[in-house]
C-alpha cells in the first residue's frame, strides 16, 4: 500500500479547489477587535499582553473538501485551555462558530487552517492591576488560511528524520501547563532549529525524566510489535491523536497512552506524528536509525489512507456553508 497524496488532492482535486473570493482575502482572512479584513492588513494592538507576555490560548482546527474536521472537539479543547489559564472568551461556542464560518467564507477556502485565541488583552493603565484578571478585558483574534502542511507530500513519502533534543526539554506542568494550548513555544522552535542543524527534519522533545512528551506542535506516536504507543503525559491531548485512537479501534490495532522512555522510540518498527496541521506524519529515522525499513511503515500508511479517506467522506466533519453572502459584500 502506498500513501495517498493528500497534499496534490487537496490542491487539485474536484471538490476540494478553492471558491471565488476577493482579491483582498487571496492570503488568507482575519477577524481583530469584532472587524473582518483581508489578513495582510490584519494587526493586533501592541500593548495586548497576547502579544507581550504570551498570555493567550489558542486552537486549530482545519478543513478539508468543504468541511471542518471534529469541531466540537476543537471549540471542547479550547474552552478548556481558557479556563486553565484564566481567559474568558467573549464569545459562545455558536457565536466563535459564525465567527470562524464567515472567515471561510471570505477567504473561499474548502482546504483551510482555521485559527482562534483569546489573549489577556490589553496591559491595564496601571502596574499594580496586573495581578488582577478582572483588570482585563479578555480579546478575541482568528484567521483563516490555506491549509497548512508540517510535511508535504514529497516529505511524508520519505518520512521524516527525527532528533530527540540534547539542549531542551519540553516546559513542565508546574510552569506552563502543555495541556492547554498556549503561545509558549520557545523550547519547541529552539528544538526544532537544533534538529535542522543536525541535518533533521524534525524534533522529539523530553521531560526532565528522559520520557517522550510531543513534538514542536505534534503529537507522537511508535509502532511496535503491531501495537501503538503514544506519551500519556507531558504533551498536548491531540484531537488527531485521538483520531488516531479511534482509527486504531476499528481496525483492531492496541493502541497504549503510556509514559515511554526514549529507548522506546529507538528500537521501534514505525513511528509517525499527528497534527491537524497535516495529519499523519510517517517518520523514516530517529537520531540517525532508521526504523523498520524505512520510510512509512505499512501500519503508518494504513492509517493515513484511512483517515484522509474518513475525513473525505463526511466522518467528524461539520460541512461549512459558503454560499451564505457573497465574499465582495465585505467592508476591509
Ligand atoms: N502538540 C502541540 C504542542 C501542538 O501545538 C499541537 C497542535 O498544534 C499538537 C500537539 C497536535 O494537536 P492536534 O492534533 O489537536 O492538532
Amino acid at each position: 500500500m502506498t500513501l495517498i497524496q493528500a497534499e496534490q488532492i487537496m490542491r487539485d482535486g474536484p471538490g476540494h479547489t478553492r471558491l471565488p473570493h476577493a482579491t483582498g482575502y487571496s492570503h488568507g482572512a482575519a477577524f481583530i477587535n469584532g472587524q473582518f479584513c483581508g489578513i495582510d492588513t490584519a494587526a493586533i494592538p501592541i500593548t495586548d499582553v497576547g502579544f507581550l507576555h504570551a498570555d493567550a490560548a489558542y486552537d486549530v482546527v482545519s478543513a478539508s473538501a468543504g468541511q471542518l474536521f471534529r469541531l466540537p472537539d476543537h471549540l471542547a479543547r479550547f474552552e478548556q485551555s481558557c479556563a486553565a489559564f484564566r481567559l474568558r472568551n467573549p464569545y459562545n461556542e455558536s457565536e466563535t462558530t459564525a465567527v470562524l464560518t464567515r472567515l471561510l467564507q471570505l477567504a473561499g477556502t474548502r482546504e483551510a487552517y482555521v485559527w482562534w485565541c483569546v489573549t489577556r488583552g490589553a496591559m491595564p493603565d496601571s502596574g499594580s492591576e496586573r495581578g488582577d484578571p478582572s483588570a482585563y478585558r479578555n480579546c478575541f483574534y482568528a484567521f483563516v488560511i490555506p491549509y497548512l502542511y508540517i510535511a508535504d507530500d514529497a516529505t511524508r513519502n520519505r518520512g521524516l528524520d527525527l532528533h530527540v533534543s540534547e539542549r531542551y526539554i519540553r516546559i513542565p506542568e508546574k510552569a506552563v501547563d502543555p495541556t492547554a494550548k498556549n503561545f509558549h513555544w520557545m523550547d519547541m522552535k529552539l528544538s526544532l532549529f537544533e534538529a535542522r542543524d543536525r541535518g533533521a527534519d524534525f524534533s522529539v522533545l523530553l521531560d526532565t525524566e528522559g520520557n517522550l512528551t510531543e513534538c514542536p506542535g505534534a503529537n507522537l506516536f511508535l509502532v511496535r510489535d503491531g501495537q501503538l504507543y503514544s506519551p500519556d503525559s507531558g504533551c498536548l491531548a491531540g484531537i488527531t491523536r485521538a483520531t488516531v485512537l479511534e482509527l486504531a479501534a476499528e481496525l483492531g490495532l492496541p493502541a497504549h497512552l503510556t509514559r515511554l522512555p526514549v529507548a522506546a522510540l529507538h528500537r521501534a518498527d514505525e513511528a509517525f506524528l499527528t497534527s491537524t496541521a497535516g495529519g499523519i506524519m510517517p517518520v523514516n529515522s530517529v537520531d540517525g536509525r532508521t526504523l523498520g525499513s524505512g520510510g512509512p511503515g505499512p501500519l503508518t500508511t494504513q492509517l493515513h489512507n484511512r483517515y484522509w479517506q474518513k475525513r473525505w467522506a463526511g466522518w467528524h466533519g461539520t460541512p461549512v456553508d459558503y454560499s451564505a453572502a457573497s465574499p465582495s459584500s465585505e467592508t476591509h
